[in-house]
């Protein structure tokens, strides 16, 4: 426990907390708030415990003041962003060299936007499938020491179909086969992947 600091002395020192040692009357040697000098440990346990009694509508309210709230952070956002071009261009430079991954996924969305390969019902699914296998070309390629990608296994672009920028489309494979005319539908696994490397 922190040191020991009066009501008066917290209060001149314009702090939010005193202490002074002794116990409060449920027995918490602990800090108490200068505001009403209730005791810290009661307050936070009395405030978790109207949480879990009033969970639902917490949540509510919550999800409320944030849907109410995203649009005014958004336009801010936008605002901000215009008024500091240098500052944002650099931000995004920073968070692309941190995330080369997510920036390559984006990259690929938009670009399979662009190619009219996106279905309506683009979703969920498909996000979670991305990001998984994201994660899975990152492990892989930890694991081989070679470089893995995500290909899409009937091509979004070629002269004969446009396949599909979905999670039934895709999976990860050696890079190497990904960017070479190897890069058929039929090579479904390691073993017909390993010849080829
Ligand atoms: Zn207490």
């Amino acid at each position: 426990m922190g040191e020991f600091i009066s009501l008066t002395e917290a209060r001149a020192r314009g702090l939010p907390r005193y202490f002074t040692g002794k116990p409060c009357k449920h027995g918490h040697i602990s800090e108490r708030f200068v505001g009403d000098t209730h005791c810290v440990t009661c307050k936070l346990a009395r405030n978790k415990k109207f949480y879990e009694n009033n969970r639902e509508q917490q949540q509510a309210s919550q999800r409320d003041y944030n849907r109410r709230n995203s649009e005014k952070r958004a336009i801010a956002s936008v605002k901000y962003r215009k008024a500091h071009p240098e500052v944002s261009a650099a931000a995004s430079r920073r968070y692309r060299a941190k995330n080369p991954h997510f920036a390559k996924y984006t990259r690929d969305l938009s670009r399979a936007r662009g190619l009219g390969c996106i279905p309506k019902w683009f979703g969920e699914l498909d996000e979670l499938a991305f990001t998984e296998a994201i994660d899975l070309f990152k492990r892989r390629t930890k694991m081989t020491g070679i470089a893995w990608e995500i290909d899409h296994i009937v091509p979004m672009k070629s002269k004969w179909v446009c396949g599909f920028h979905t999670w039934f489309n895709i999976r990860v494979i050696p890079q190497k086969i990904n960017r070479s005319k190897h890069n058929r539908p039929e090579l479904l696994g390691p073993l017909d992947w390993i010849p080829l490397i």
